[in-house]
């Protein structure tokens, strides 16, 4: 039977040193604040809204809500982003996507001040992950590599496989195990003989969308199995990408769903709102 990578625990670790990082902070009289946007009335999104509050309100640092109405224009949203950029006490912005669809999701994060994008989803930061010398790592696929870190495999020359090319968790994700020396393959939609892709795999990360697309006939024995998927099966129960409880009898090591990634993603935003005030701090 895999061994669980309990996300949740290590979260928690990296939100303790967070809170030191913070504590050192305003012992100089530095406050840490990030400000979170939400526009409309997307469900899913206000739980994740509300989770990035609550780990700020532990953490001690300042988090303001910025809750826009859906039929918000995307002019009055850059203006929001533009006050929040030049606001001092604002070291981190975060747009909660998605947005609603009249309004250009590229247009709003490339609005944000590279310095304060601490989801690292702007082109500069982008770029910056790509050669290598970064300030902010996004923060799904950071808490994916700390979570595979935590089983002690070196991930250097490892055949990795991740499964979903999105800007904001397959791309990044690959680009970090290569980072690592990692020897990666990225499967996607169009990926015909996916089930032999993933199965070379010693590390496989799931980031598709699609509740339990990863059965064990897919699964290498002994593979550490990253799920970053959060779907709900057919009772309504939320569920990864990863058929959990088929694939643990084949894996060395699997994350839950919820209890993995989830929890990883928010502490690596709190990581990175801190480095941001940091860097700020420095600049004046
Ligand atoms: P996207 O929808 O942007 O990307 C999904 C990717 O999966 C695409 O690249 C798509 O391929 C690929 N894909 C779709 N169907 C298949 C298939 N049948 N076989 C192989 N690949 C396929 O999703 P995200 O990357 O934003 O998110 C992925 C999942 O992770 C979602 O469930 C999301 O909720 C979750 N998530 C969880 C987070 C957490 O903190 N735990 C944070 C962010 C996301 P193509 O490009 O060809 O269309």
């Amino acid at each position: 039977m895999a061994k669980i990578i309990d996300g949740k625990k290590i979260s928690d670790d990296i939100k303790e040193t967070v809170k030191q990082e913070v504590l050192a902070l305003n012992s100089k009289g530095i406050l840490v604040g990030l400000a979170v946007v939400i526009v409309g009335d997307n469900q899913a999104s206000r739980v994740y809204v509300n989770s990035k509050k609550k780990a700020c309100e532990t953490l001690g640092i300042h988090s303001t809500e910025y809750a826009l109405k859906a039929e918000t224009s995307q002019a009055e949203l850059l203006e929001l982003v533009d006050e929040l950029n030049n606001n001092p006490d604002i070291n981190g912005i975060l747009v909660q996507l998605p947005l609603p669809s009249h309004i250009d999701e590229k247009k709003i994060i490339e609005s944000i001040s590279p310095i304060k994008d601490v989801d690292a989803f702007h082109a500069a930061n982008v770029g910056k992950i790509m050669i290598g010398d970064y300030d902010f790592l996004p923060c799904t696929p950071a808490g994916c590599m700390e979570l595979i870190r935590s089983t002690g495999v070196n991930i250097s020359g490892k055949t990795c496989v991740v499964v979903g090319r999105s800007n904001i968790v397959g791309k990044p994700m690959a680009m970090l195990l290569l980072h690592e020396s990692g020897t990666v393959t990225i499967c996607h939609s169009r990926t015909t003989n996916l089930t032999e892709m993933c199965k070379t795999a010693d590390i496989l990360v799931a980031a598709v969308g699609k509740a339990k697309i990863i059965t064990a006939e897919m699964v290498k024995e002994g593979a550490i199995v990253i799920d970053v998927g959060m779907n709900r099966d057919e009772n309504g129960k939320l569920c990864g990408d990863v058929d959990f409880d088929e694939v643990s009898k084949v894996a060395g090591y699997i994350t839950p769903v919820p209890g993995g990634v989830g929890p990883m993603t928010i502490a690596t935003l709190m990581k990175n709102t801190v480095i941001a005030a940091k860097m700020q701090e420095s600049m004046k």
